[in-house]
Order: C-alpha cells, then sequence, then structure tokens
C-alpha cells in the first residue's frame, strides 16, 4: 500500500492558546510530506480551533474519543455525530490509557466502533497487549481477541488499525520493527478472514509505542506498517514535524 499515515494524539495536552502557538510552529516546517496524511488529534476543547487553523492545509482532524449513544442523557459524553460536526474524520478508539485507566471493555469498545463508523468517521481501532501478556506470549491470542470483539457486527468497515504494545506507550521503550511487523501481518491475516477483495490489504495498520523521529523510518519500512500513531513525540512541533517529513523523504 502507498498510503501512509502519521497520527498525532496529543492526550491531555494543550490549551487553544497552546494549540495555536503549535501550529504557527508547525505548518511552515511542513515542506514536503505530500506523500503523508497527516492526522491531529487534539482533546475536544481544541478541536473547533484546529478546524479553523488546518482548513486548506491538507492535515486532517481527529478525536481521541467517543460516546456510542447518539444523544440523550449522558453527561460529560460527545457523540459521534457531534465529532463529524466538528470536521473530524478520525477518532481514536480502544486506546489502552481507555482501556487501562477508564476501564473501557471490548463490548464499549465495539459499541463505540459502531457509532463512529455509522457516522462515517473513520475509528483508529488500538490494540495490543500489556507486558505480562507478551511475557506469557499471549500476543497474538491478545490482538486477535481485541480484534474480534471489537469488530463484531461490523461488514468491512472504514478502518485504521493500530498496533499499540501497551508496555511500549509513554515508556521509550518500542517494540522492534521486526516484531512490530510480525503483529501487524497477522492483523492484516486477520482481517483477511472477512475476505471480500482486498478490503485487508487496503486497512491502513500503524504502530504506536514511543514512535520518535529516530525510529519512524524502521517501522514504516514494513511491509505491513503504513504509519504511525505518536503520542509524546507528537506534543513538540519541530520533533512532529521531522518524524512526518523523515517519514515522506523515505
Ligand atoms: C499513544 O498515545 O498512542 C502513543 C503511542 O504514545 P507514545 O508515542 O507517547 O508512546
Amino acid at each position: 500500500m502507498d498510503r501512509v499515515l502519521i497520527a498525532a494524539n496529543w492526550k491531555m495536552n494543550k490549551t487553544v492558546g497552546e494549540a495555536h502557538r503549535y501550529m504557527v510552529d508547525f505548518l511552515p516546517r511542513l515542506t514536503g510530506w505530500e506523500k503523508t496524511e497527516v492526522i491531529i488529534c487534539p482533546p475536544f476543547t481544541c478541536l473547533a480551533y484546529l478546524r479553523e487553523a488546518l482548513e486548506n492545509t491538507g492535515i486532517q482532524l481527529g478525536a481521541q474519543d467517543v460516546f456510542w449513544e447518539p444523544e440523550g442523557a449522558f453527561t460529560g459524553e460527545i457523540s459521534a455525530a457531534m465529532l463529524a460536526d466538528m470536521g473530524c474524520r478520525y477518532v481514536i478508539i480502544g486506546h489502552s490509557e481507555r482501556r487501562h485507566i477508564l476501564g473501557e471493555n471490548d463490548q464499549d469498545i465495539n459499541r463505540k466502533l459502531k457509532a463512529a463508523v455509522s457516522c462515517g468517521l473513520v475509528p483508529i481501532f488500538c490494540v495490543g497487549e500489556s507486558l505480562p501478556e507478551r511475557e506469557q506470549g499471549q500476543t497474538q491470542t491478545v490482538v486477535r481477541e481485541q480484534l474480534e470483539q471489537g469488530l463484531a457486527g461490523l461488514e468491512l468497515p472504514n478502518l485504521v488499525v493500530a498496533y499499540e504494545p501497551v508496555w511500549a506507550i509513554g515508556t521509550g521503550v518500542n517494540a522492534s520493527p521486526a516484531d512490530a511487523q510480525g503483529i501487524c501481518a497477522s492483523i492484516r491475516r486477520y482481517l483477511g478472514g472477512f475476505q471480500v477483495n482486498d478490503w485487508a490489504r487496503d486497512i491502513p495498520i500503524l504502530y504506536g509505542g514511543s514512535v520518535t523521529a529516530r525510529t519512524i523510518a524502521a517501522f514504516t519500512a514494513q511491509a505491513d506498517i503504513n504509519g504511525a500513531l505518536v503520542g509524546g513525540a507528537s506534543l513538540d512541533p519541530e520533533h512532529f514535524a521531522s518524524i512526518v517529513r523523515l517519514n515522506s523523504d523515505g
């Protein structure tokens, strides 16, 4: 697949003023990045500002979460239609911080995926094993289960999958590119079980977990890795621009 996606997950960082200062620094640095699809997923509170700031830049806007109900008495939640209305094209679903800190389970994630797809959003569906699961040799089983339960009842959705080993997120420790390639290839094989023409071949599969400008090229060089979901290293405009540029030059 020629398509390469680099998505920034800002997590719970940046006020609108900080997002503005970031863009003033970031946008002029993005020369020669046309080969890459860049996605920025800020906190909900920055979506309105970024929708305007990213207009005519080609950079896509994404959210970090969504609730599964379409509307109603769900204090604090945000629906898929609201995100679409804010100009979001993507939404991260099933991030390990939501699974582990906020207690989201595979059924919640399945409902969120369905809600997002029904409103035309493209989910960035995160899967990945914890360190104990990895040490017990359960990586393939855990990831397969997350895919199976998350995608239950969904018919060939427009989708991005992010393989994010939990032990690599925010720790400065990467999976090796070869290891990540192995899991991403098995994710693609699993999606291939859904059959029907080339759907699985065309699903972008991202690696996430402490990616930096130093490591990005080794991941995107892998046959089944079509980009990266970048947390910590996306918070600095100069660093994130160099991740995008390095990838585009490669
Ligand atoms: C993430 O939040 O999805 C992530 C991969 O974070 P980091 O790059 O900081 O490990």
